[in-house]
């Protein structure tokens, strides 16, 4: 297995840019996950990584290895495709062991390997089958037994399970991952899906029109985005974002929201307090009669355990996740309560996190 380093990696299609200078470095063993929406250029970092797109400049190397120049074939990866075309005629036996056969490996061995690999990937007792006849989810795992069969350096998957439906999609991820936890490969995974990416990645990298908006662990993605954009696009609802008015900012750590103190890191930037947002998860607000921040209930979506409480403030919707036992009515108006220990600061005009005592502090650990 083997780390996977990008430097500077850039794609130009015929004068658009397709991926930006991307940097990034994926530790041996890591299951690294690109999130993004449609045409952000995950799929063609991924191909980039593959040998099957040339990058207009940049390097990748494999496992310390400069391979930018070298062919797809030349490099020690596996790819999985979303539609992964199994061999129709062949039985599932026969399509995974069908690369072993390829580089001329003798018949008792591929036997021995391609056993192994079904075990694993628990298909064992339809080797003898034939391919046609199954399920999505073995078909899918059927693909799976074929990269993991040669033991590649590393997998690259671009979005394998986009075309499961949401059953199978779940017991996929949770397969996948425990697979990865055996197997231990270093892998890229391509997916617009943030909770594909939260529950399987050890690192993620969320893209925004070509470019790396951030690269970290799942909880470092969620707690502290580095911009409005992941703040928004992780998270079901997102993130809120409140906005400040001139003058507000009352000294270092105390800000006053529509008349409601809240406390918040300390800022250690020169930052006018009208350019900044403060960021709360609905999860970090709660109901609270005494509370100065107040909105009118305009409905709350049941979910079980918790609902969600849409409320609209003078800074427009505000989302709180609350326990399902509180009772709210719409149209009455409610005081809201932010954590301050889970609040985020942004700069509105860059876009930015700012740099706050929190982020190198309590929340760093
Ligand atoms: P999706 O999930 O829709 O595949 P993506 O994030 O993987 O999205 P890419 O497929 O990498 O995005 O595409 C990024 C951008 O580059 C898109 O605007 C796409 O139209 C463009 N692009 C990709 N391949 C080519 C190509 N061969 N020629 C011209 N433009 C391309």
């Amino acid at each position: 297995m083997a780390e996977i380093r990008v430097e500077n990696l850039r794609k130009e299609f015929s004068g658009f840019t397709a991926v930006q200078n991307s940097s990034f470095t994926v530790d041996d063993g890591d299951f690294f996950v690109m999130l993004g929406p449609s045409g952000c250029g995950k799929t063609t970092t991924l191909r980039m990584i593959a040998g099957l797109e040339l990058p207009t400049s940049g390097r990748i190397l494999l496992g310390g290895e400069d391979v930018t120049m070298k062919r797809a074939r030349e490099r020690d990866i596996a790819f999985v495709f979303q539609l992964f075309a199994l061999y129709p005629h062949m039985n599932v036996r026969k399509n995974i062991g069908f690369p072993l056969l390829a580089q001329g490996m003798p018949r008792a061995e591929i036997k021995k390997q391609v056993e192994e690999v079904a075990r694993l990937l628990r298909i064992d007792h339809i080797l003898d089958r034939p391919v046609s006849g199954l399920a999505g989810g073995d078909r899918q795992r059927v693909a799976l037994g074929r990269a993991i069969v040669r033991r590649p350096l590393c997998f690259l998957m671009d979005e394998p399970l986009g075309t499961l439906d949401a059953e199978f999609r779940d017991l996929m991820v949770h397969e996948l991952r425990e697979l990865h936890n055996r197997i231990g490969a270093t892998t890229v995974y391509v997916t617009h899906d943030q909770l594909e990416a939260m529950s399987m990645a050890d690192k993620i990298a969320v893209m925004n029109h070509g470019i790396i908006e951030q690269f970290g662990s799942p909880r470092e993605i969620y707690d502290r985005p580095r911009s409005m954009y992941v703040a928004d696009f992780m998270g079901s609802p997102p993130m809120n974002f409140l906005r400040f008015h001139s003058g507000l900012v009352r000294g270092a750590s105390t800000v006053s929201v529509h008349g409601a103190e809240i406390v918040v890191p300390e800022i250690r930037e020169d930052i006018a307090p009208s350019a900044l947002a403060l960021g709360a998860r609905p999860e970090h607000i709660r109901l609270d009669d005494a509370s100065r921040l107040r909105g009118e209930v305009l409905g709350a979506e049941y979910l079980g355990t918790t609902q969600i409480v849409v409320v609209r403030t003078g800074d427009g919707l505000v989302r709180a996740r609350v326990p399902a036992s509180d009772q709210v009515r719409t149209g009455e108006t409610v005081g809201l309560t932010l954590s301050g220990a889970h609040l985020s600061l942004f700069d509105t005009a860059s876009g930015r996190a700012i740099e706050t005592a929190l982020y190198e502090g309590a929340r760093h650990g």
